[in-house]
């Protein structure tokens, strides 16, 4: 059984320390809002916690694209990952997880194409463009949902379920 609060923490953290590592001139506010009554689910840690990294990865792109094109007055680039659980009416356990970040946003055209295989909007070498079909894969052969919400200047939310027969109490 996976504790996804923990992947969350330590994806975040491992995110951020390398992008610096990598760059001394990144720098983003991180934070955590977890349930600390999540229950544990039934997925392999090293598949949920690649989904984690990618939506994590390229949270903390979309804000240092935005912070090298602001000034440092006007924006604070901030990550943050939630975690709640759910109950369908029926009274099934599930989570959500949350991936906010308050970078540009993704522009209504590219929306649709961002799950699919090798679409990529960085620089090569920068993007593989496979991060989310991935993700998306993953979380499909676990009977989940990856959903995205996007608004244009205010930032972008990645949303993964995971239902009920794969949380344990
Ligand atoms: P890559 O990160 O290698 O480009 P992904 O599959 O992870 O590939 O993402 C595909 C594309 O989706 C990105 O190139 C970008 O255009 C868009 N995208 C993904 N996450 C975000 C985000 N948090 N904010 C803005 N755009 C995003
Ligand atoms: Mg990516």
């Amino acid at each position: 059984l996976t504790d996804i609060n923990a992947l969350a923490d330590e994806y975040l953290r491992l995110s951020y320390h390398g992008l610096r590592a990598k760059d001394k001139s990144f720098n983003a506010d991180f934070k955590l809002d977890l349930d600390p009554d999540l229950p544990k689910v039934n997925v392999v840690a090293s598949d949920i916690g690649r989904v984690l990294l990618n939506l994590i990865n390229n949270a903390f792109y979309a804000v240092d694209e935005k912070a090298k094109s602001t000034s440092q007055e006007e924006y604070k680039p901030e990550v943050i990952v939630k975690s709640t659980r759910t109950k369908s009416p029926s009274g099934d356990l599930g989570v959500e997880i949350f991936v906010q970040d308050n970078g540009n946003g993704i522009p209504e055209h590219i929306k649709e194409k961002i799950f699919q295989p090798f679409f990529t909007t960085k620089p090569t070498g920068s993007g593989t463009g496979l991060g989310l079909s991935l993700s998306y894969d993953i979380v499909k052969a676990h009977g989940g949902n990856l959903n995205v919400n996007s608004e244009p200047s205010v930032g972008t939310e990645f949303k993964i379920s995971l239902p009920t027969k794969i949380v344990q109490n």
